[in-house]
């Protein structure tokens, strides 16, 4: 048995983070983790992964279908399947030695095994009990599934079955126009599978910016991916090595069915907080399974706190990584912050799709007066030049104060370009701010000045 001030349960990117930080903050620390590697989904089967996939697939388009416009003669590229999975795997490995790295440089103890809460201030890892001042719950989350569906990992798959096929396939049903069915659905359009979607709503991508919304579909059929909107799945067959897919359109109520050889079921994920014995201990959840907290990250037993995807808030590794720093320096007896207000959301296609903020669907529903500066790609020098031109940024801004609420971008590098404008929406600046700063030419950014500029007296390039 072994004494902390913290012990960390899970480490994905709110629980290496939160070990790190209260490791840097002079906190004795350890972390545990179930998995054989550290990282959590994020590292192992969600973030690095499937960017993995995307960058060589997009990597294959280009060679497919921009290398002879720049006169690049390769001829006709060749998918090694079995290679680009060892790259994939070769990318998580690379990543999560990194993380194992800097728990030794940080002196963080991982406790190897899946952790429980017997009672406060202790933490059973195995046949042992160790103390802790103070416990992170960091236990994330993992994929929701459906009813009436179910999942083998091999011709039912959820994301973490996605991202090993054993071969391409033909036929690919995604059940679910989501971030991560997206992004998967496009891997494999990419390599030549012709890729359904089959979503519940009348639009993809739920939450987002209706306009984006809207525009990315619109790209996402042009690179080949069909859609099925306002289908409500009812169940799948599996028949040896392929399936069917069963669901009811619901402007007509009539049924449909759609044969695959993989179906993918992207339909959200829950909380992950099996076997921590929040029950007995008296932990509060929400009915969705989300841990309870206070406004800093305290559950209603002193001393345990929880992050990340097992409680409320979206879904990503930097809400995660942001509530871990802030947790640590809490529990440091400093004052730790996320501005949930400034949370970018990005989906990794091609193009990108970034958002953060304010959308003109929330704007219009608080009855806020906003105007909103637009700016298409096509006017963009650099876009055009690498074929990169589809796509917009929108800049949304208060009517009368010209502050910047909030901002919406499809295009090349949409995931990075849109943290100018986070900057920007941290520091309180106007769309008038951005406007009046000096971008190098010819970069994507001036696409968002250009944005800005629309919001006041007019871009120059459209
Ligand atoms: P997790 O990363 O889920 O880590 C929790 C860890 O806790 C796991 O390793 C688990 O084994 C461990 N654990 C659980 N219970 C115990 C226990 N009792 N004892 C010991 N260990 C335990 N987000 C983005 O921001 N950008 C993206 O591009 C992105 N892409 C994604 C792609 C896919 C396919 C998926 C599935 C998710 C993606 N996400 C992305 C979401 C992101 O992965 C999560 O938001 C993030 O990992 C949440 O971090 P976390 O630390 O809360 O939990």
């Amino acid at each position: 048995m072994a004494s902390y001030d913290v012990i960390v349960i899970g480490s994905g990117p709110g629980g290496y983070v939160a070990a790190i930080r209260c490791a840097q903050l002079g906190l004795r620390t350890a972390c545990v983790e179930g998995r054989e590697r550290l990282g959590g989904t994020c590292l192992n089967v969600g973030c690095i992964p499937s960017k993995a996939l995307l960058h060589a697939s997009h990597q294959l388009h280009e060679a497919q279908h921009n290398f002879e416009k720049m006169g690049l003669k390769v001829g006709a590229p060749k998918v090694d399947w079995k290679a680009m999975l060892a790259y994939k795997d070769e990318t998580i490995a690379t990543n999560t030695k990194g993380v194992e790295f800097l728990f030794k440089k940080n002196k963080i103890d991982w406790l190897k095994g899946w952790g429980s809460i017997p009672q406060a201030g202790k933490v059973r890892v195995g046949d042992e009990t160790h103390e802790a001042k103070h416990i992170i719950i960091a236990t994330g989350s993992e994929a929701s599934g459906l009813p009436g569906v179910e999942i083998d990992e091999k011709t039912v798959v959820t994301s973490t079955g996605a991202l090993e096929l054993g071969k391409i396939p033909k036929k690919m049903a995604v059940i679910g126009g989501g971030v991560i069915g997206l992004e998967l659905g496009s891997v494999y359009a990419r390599l030549g599978t012709e890729v359904t979607v089959i979503e519940y709503l009348d639009h993809i991508t739920p939450g987002m910016d209706g306009e984006v919304q809207k525009s990315f579909q619109r790209i996402l059929k042009k690179q080949g991916l069909s859609f099925v909107m306002g289908a409500a799945v009812q169940s799948v067959e599996t028949l040896k090595t392929k399936a069917k897919v069963h669901y009811k359109l619901r402007k007509d109520d009539s049924d449909a069915t759609l044969d695959a050889d993989v179906v993918l079921v992207s339909t959200g994920r829950r909380p992950f907080t099996e076997g921590l014995g929040l029950d007995k201990l008296g932990v509060e959840t929400t009915e969705r399974g989300q841990v309870k907290t206070d406004a800093h990250w305290q559950t209603n037993v002193e001393g345990v706190y929880a992050i990340g995807d097992a409680i409320a808030g979206p879904m990503l590794a930097h809400k995660a990584e942001d509530e871990g720093m802030a947790v640590a320096e809490v529990i440091a007896g400093k004052a730790g912050h996320v501005n949930y207000g400034v949370i970018p959301s990005v989906i990794y296609t091609h193009p990108e799709v970034a958002a953060v903020g304010e959308t003109e669907e929330t704007l219009k529903e608080a009855g806020r007066a906003y105007k909103a500066g637009k700016f298409m790609f096509m006017g963009n020098g650099r876009a055009k030049a690498n074929f990169a031109a589809d796509g917009f940024v929108k800049i949304l801004a208060d009517k009368e104060t010209d502050r910047i609420l909030g901002a919406h971008i499809v295009g090349p590098s949409a995931g990075d370009l849109i943290h100018e404008i986070c900057v920007a929406m941290e520091f309180g600046a106007s769309a008038e701010d951005l406007a009046l700063t000096c971008h190098a030419h010819p970069t994507y950014s001036e696409a968002v000045r250009e944005a800005a500029l629309a919001c006041g007296d007019g871009p120059i390039h459209a």
